[in-house]
């Protein structure tokens, strides 16, 4: 009998879902990730906004990925006590122009949206809301929409998990399968420990995997700026609109972000600052010049053809199991995907099509 049912490497926004979600059924789960710990830096805020593009399109599978991903936040925070886990205020799309106020307005009625979620303001009511906001035609308000503290989110998620029986290894480790025995082996530090199953969720290094490099995963650079406001800013929800905008604490703002397809490093650059910068005059009228940067960063999305995150086994390995491609919806995605590929691993349920792994065989 092996150790563990699965060893999860990458104990990112996929990772800790998955191995969550392995440990709620009562399997037990190995979690590896040489570069985080429960104290990491990450990324200072992320959007969940189920309304998506410049179409406001509502999410894939919408009401079910934000519930899971709401459920274990909320798990979170009466687990943590902590109140900066995320920021429950909303989200303001601006129409900043003819286009846009059409292509919003349609998404009132095309989509099936929750009850609640969203509604139309007009210019006035917006400029109430926020007297910083550019000129605009009205827009959509995501009632449901938050920001979490991804940082906070994953640093305490890792010593939740820990705390709920997951076994937390943040130092290199390596893999073989042993075809013989039906296991895998992992080797951690002086330890070989052995699993029934390796799930690799390893953003955008899993084509690092040699089993998952020949798969149509693009990565996608993209760089964020924070800022902080001389004096306390008047507002406290997020802004979409041709780029996005994140409230913490007080006076500081987040605003993202480059999507850069060719990119020979991930270090910030001047040229992305001066987008980022252009993106934050497009949402706020004359708020340049009241803010000063603090940091600026960079992450790699994967994104997929589909636009759909990537679950199941390895054609050939079928005890080898990948779970990536979290595009630009990573937290929406999240918990409603790890518990789809639970249910397939533990209960035998097949993967919708649209996010199996076998749908890029010929
Ligand atoms: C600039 C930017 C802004 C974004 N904004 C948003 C947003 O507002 N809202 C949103 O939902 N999403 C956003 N995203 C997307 C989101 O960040 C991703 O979808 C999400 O992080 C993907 O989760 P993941 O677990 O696949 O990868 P990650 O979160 O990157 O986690 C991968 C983990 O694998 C680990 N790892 C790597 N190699 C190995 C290895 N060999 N062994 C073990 N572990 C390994 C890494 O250390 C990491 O912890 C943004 C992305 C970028 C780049």
């Amino acid at each position: 009998m092996s150790d563990f049912y699965a060893a999860v490497f990458g104990a990112g926004i996929c990772g800790t879902a998955i191995a969550n979600e392995l440990n709620k059924k009562g399997k037990r789960v190995l979690l590896v990730d040489p570069y985080v710990s429960e104290n990491a830096p990450g990324p200072p805020a992320g959007l969940v906004n189920p309304a998506t593009g410049m179409r406001a399109k509502l999410c894939w599978n919408g009401k079910a990925c934000y519930d899971a991903l709401r459920n274990q936040i909320e798990t979170l925070i009466e687990y943590s006590g902590c109140n900066d886990l995320i920021s429950d205020t909303g989200v303001l799309r601006p129409a900043i122009n003819e286009k846009l106020a059409k292509n919003f307005k349609k998404a009132l009625d095309k989509y099936d949206w929750p009850e609640g979620w969203v509604r139309w303001m007009g210019e006035e009511e917006i400029q109430e809301l926020n007297p910083e906001i550019a000129p605009n035609l009205g827009g959509l308000y995501l009632e449901c929409g938050y920001t979490v503290y991804v940082d906070n989110y994953l640093n305490t998620y890792r010593k939740y998990l820990r705390e709920q029986g997951v076994t937390c290894r943040y130092e290199e480790a390596d893999y073989c399968y042993n075809s013989s025995s039906g296991q895998f082996t992992i080797e951690v530090g002086e330890e070989e420990i052995t699993a029934d199953h390796l799930i690799v969720a390893a953003g955008y290094r899993t084509p690092e995997f040699e089993e998952w490099s020949g798969l149509p995963l693009e990565g996608v650079k993209g760089q964020i700026v924070q800022f902080e406001a001389q004096e306390d800013l008047a507002w406290d929800h997020a802004v979409s609109a041709k780029g996005y905008s994140m409230r913490r604490g007080k006076r500081q703002l987040i605003v993202g972000s480059t999507y850069e397809h060719n990119f020979d490093s991930l270090d910030t650059t001047e040229e992305a600052y001066e987008r980022i910068a252009g993106k934050l005059d497009i949402m706020f009228a004359d708020i340049s010049s009241k803010l000063t940067k603090q940091v600026q960063m960079a992450g790699v999305r994967v994104t997929t053809p589909n636009r759909l995150p990537v679950i199941g086994r390895h054609p050939e390995q079928e005890q080898l199991c990948i779970y990536t491609g979290m595009n630009s919806k990573g937290l929406l995605f999240s918990h409603h995907v790890a518990s789809l590929l639970t249910k397939h691993l533990v209960d035998g349920e097949e993967i919708p099509e649209e996010l199996n792994v076998r749908r890029f065989e010929d």
